[in-house]
């Protein structure tokens, strides 16, 4: 039952919130017979929801249809109850590689019933996160992401085509709900999402910095 975000240089830190961003790539929005929507869609998945590198994910039995989404995670690092301005980067501990997990069949029929997406989205084990790379080991902002199911390539992207980038996202999510450290953003997920099984290996990488590996069972 870990809580700790693992970071590539040794050190840990337990983890917070997990916003997520919702529809923030075009073709993404547009494969779930969407737009991007004209302000940010934040849900929140709970500290429980995370999984680390290498650990088995029981999938529920309350869903027939669950789905990869792979996403630049941002961890935050400095918290703050001030919306920040200036100098987003200062608030950030580094960059992982995260997979939204998404109970497809029972965010559909909360979409339609204008219901939370908590059940869809916040389950237990839903939120897998690589190892985290410090801000100071990179210099890079924006990143390419792959997916794989059983070694079959099932999502490529890059978060250069998101609709609304690290910073936007930043800035939204102080201003709504502050930020404190531990806490971390899933910006998003490019198109390509599908089923996974149980049996099935997934593996997604952020560049050849970061890689997250679990099994479904
Ligand atoms: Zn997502």
């Amino acid at each position: 039952m870990g809580n700790l975000l693992k970071f590539t240089d040794g050190t840990e830190m337990p983890i917070g919130v997990m916003y997520c961003i919702g529809q923030n790539y075009a073709l993404h929005a547009k494969e779930m017979g969407s737009t991007v929507p004209s302000e940010p869609i934040v849900f929140i998945k709970p500290p429980s929801s995370y999984v680390e590198d290498a650990e088995l994910i029981k999938l529920p039995d309350f869903s027939n249809s669950i789905h990869h989404e792979v996403e630049l995670v941002v961890v935050i690092g400095k918290g703050t109850d001030s919306e920040i301005n200036t100098n987003y980067e200062d608030y950030i501990a580094g960059f992982a590689v995260g997979i939204d997990l998404t109970l497809r069949d029972i965010q559909k029929k909360a979409k339609e019933k204008g219901h939370p997406w908590a059940v869809a989205k916040g389950f237990y084990k839903s939120a897998p996160i690589s190892n985290v790379v410090p801000i100071a080991n990179t210099d890079k902002r924006t990143f390419g992401l792959e997916l794989y199911v059983n070694n079959e390539l099932r999502q490529k992207g890059n978060t250069k085509d998101m609709e609304r980038d690290i910073e936007t996202l930043i800035k939204y999510i102080s201003k709504v709900f502050s930020l404190r450290r531990g806490d971390v953003i899933f910006t998003g997920t490019p198109e390509g999402v599908a089923e996974i099984k149980s049996g099935d290996t997934v593996v997604a990488k952020l560049d050849d910095l970061a890689t997250i590996n679990v099994k479904a069972e």
